[in-house]
Parts: C-alpha cells; structure tokens; sequence
C-alpha cells in the first residue's frame, strides 16, 4: 500500500512510498484512510525539526489528524464495517506514570509517551491502517470528511477544561473572551467560547478573506489589531500563535483575575524573558498562564460533542484544500488562503 513517510531528522526526506499492510500489532481494528488534516507539526517533522520514527525503523509513516472507514471490526464491540473513526494520537507511557495510570495521557509526567505519526508509533498517512479498539473514536456519520476537525478540536476541547479549572481557584464570571489567531485552532476555540454562551472575540493580521468572515458568521468580532489596542481587557485568552511577541501582548492584556491560555509555542518568534517581563503583572493582577497540550479520552468525547452541535456549512468552510495522497508536497506547503488542509485519500 501507499503511505506517506519521512526520515525524522532529515529535512525533504518526505516521500509517497509502497509499504507493509499495517502490522496487527497496531492494533484489531483495520482501517481504510479517508483523510488527513496536515499542521503545523507535521510540517516541523518534514523539515527535519520534530519528530520520531518507531524502534527498529529509520522512516516514521506521517500524520495525526486522521478519519477513516472502519474495514474490519476484528471483533471490537460497538465497531462495524463503514464505521467512520478517528485515531486517538497519544499512548500512555510503559512505566506508567501517575497521569498516565489513570488516563490522562496527555499530563504525562515522564516524557516516555508515544504519539501517532509523531514519536515511535507511524501516523495516519497510509491507505490503510490499524488500530486498538480502546483508541478508536467513532464519529457521526453526519459530520462526513469533516470527522477530520476532531483531533484539532480536542487540543481546545482541553484548553477550555483547563481554563474553567483554573478558574475555580476563586469567584470568576468570566464574559469576554479573546482568541489570538485564526487559524484551525483559533477558530475551533472560538466556536468553543461561543458554544459557552461567551463573548468572543478574535484577532488576527489579515483584514479581507475567510477568516475575518468565518469569525462574523459565528457571530464573534474579529480584530486585526494587537491584544493590548482592543479596548476591553479580556477575561480569558486563549493563545493559539505561538508567536513570542503576541504572547507576550496576551499576558499585558488580560483582565485582573485573567487567564491565559497557550495552546502552543512555534518558530514564529521569541518567547525568552516573557515570563519575567510578565510576572509582576502576574502577581499584582492574580493572572495565570496556563499551558495545555494533547488531549485524553475525555477531551476526545467532548470534542465529538462539540462538533456536533455546530453549524456543519460552517465547519465545511474550515476545510479550504484537498490534496491527493501523490500532491503531498502540496498540502504540506502553506498557501495564502489556508485554513486547514487535508490529503484525502477516499471518500467518507
Ligand atoms: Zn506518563
């Protein structure tokens, strides 16, 4: 079968290779791709920055944001053939750890973790693949190619739970709601907000295209300014950049009580000395930073939930590019447009 692979730690060893049948060690449920969604991650890992290939292989199969058609249940209960399925992209440690002990895979203590088309454990990018039962999450039929966004809206399925955690530390009745970025993650935060009854808000560079629109039919406002010229200080943000000077904006920005959301740090900029730039803002405000990363069942399920109640033609309009398995290449380059670009591999 084709399967779309790389050499971890070798920038442009990306290529569309013939493969093995995924090995029944990966698990009773076989699998027929149908898409999936390319990030930034995977665009780290092709360029030789990220990334690790499983024990015994130089070539990691690439891919994390998967859905695909279940092909043969291997006994699973609650899977049948035609099943439309996502593969949860992090497994527990061996040790275990605490977190990992009881679930929570993705507060793993040890670093000893493994991930789906990340580290030791080949992806999703394959024509087919294998998966454990207790892995696989059924989607509804009715979200269709869109069973994609579910991994993306995991990682802010999380970052919501961690921000109302944070937020019982004291009486908070938090209303405005800013979203840095409007990429796929952004704009799955925003629907989140929304979906919370909150005001929300998200910023952006860009002034014309999908984005500033996608935000107004959700029925946020959208700003192409920086945090700190809003107007308003928000009384959470999450933070989906990962650019050092608009984190740094975040935490100046945030009302006192606030809470601030990373769900992640790129290239994109510097982030060295933001912390004590920010910590006295920090303490005289009562602000937290709070980092958040990966998801576990829980989030999963919440995910699922949370696409399901929303506006499918808005979702569909998340999905700007297609690629075929051959066009790769494609997909993993950036276009002006994007929001979140998939491989497809078979219709849903
Ligand atoms: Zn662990």
């Amino acid at each position: 079968m084709k399967a779309i692979t790389v050499q971890p730690g070798h920038a442009g060893s990306a290529s569309l290779d013939d493969v093995p049948e995924p090995a029944l060690g990966e698990g009773s449920v076989l699998v027929e791709a149908i898409a999936v969604g390319v990030c930034g991650t995977d665009v780290e890992i092709v360029d030789g920055k990220y990334g690790w290939s499983p024990p015994g292989s130089d070539r990691l199969v690439l891919g994390h944001e998967s859905l695909g058609k279940v092909v043969d249940p291997g006994g699973a209960t609650g899977l049948k053939p035609g099943d439309l399925i996502v593969g949860i992209v992090r497994r527990p440690d061996p040790v275990p750890c605490p977190n990992c002990a009881v679930g929570e895979w993705d507060m793993c203590r040890n670093g000893q973790y493994t991930e789906r088309g990340i580290k030791e454990l080949h992806g999703f990018m394959s024509e087919r693949w294998r998966i454990e039962p207790e892995y696989a999450m059924k989607v509804d039929r009715s979200l269709g190619l869109l069973g994609v966004l579910l991994e993306p809206t995991t990682v802010v399925a999380k970052a919501w739970e961690q921000v109302t955690a944070v937020g019982q530390r004291a009486f908070w009745e938090p209303r405005h709601v800013l979203v840095t970025g409007a990429g796929p993650i952004g704009l799955l935060a925003a629907l989140l907000g929304k979906q919370r009854g909150l005001d929300v808000h998200v910023l952006d560079r860009v002034t014309t295209g999908a984005k500033p629109e996608l935000v107004r039919q959700l029925g946020a406002t959208y700003h192409a300014c920086r945090a700190n010229e809003l107007g308003f200080q928000p009384d959470i943000i999450i933070e989906c950049t990962g650019v050092g000077p608009v984190i740094s904006d975040a935490v100046k920005s945030v009302a006192a009580g606030g809470i601030v959301c990373l769900t992640g740090v790129g290239t994109g900029g510097r982030t060295t000395g933001m912390v004590a730039d920010a910590a006295a803002s920090l303490v005289l405000r009562n602000n937290v930073i709070v980092g958040s990363v990966n998801a576990n069942k829980r989030h999963w399920y919440k995910a699922s939930e949370s696409l399901l109640r929303a506006d499918m033609a808005w979702l569909a309009q998340l999905v700007t590019r297609r690629e075929r398995p051959e066009d790769f290449r494609r997909a993993l380059a950036r276009q002006a447009d994007d929001i979140k670009v998939v491989v497809q591999f078979a219709n849903p």
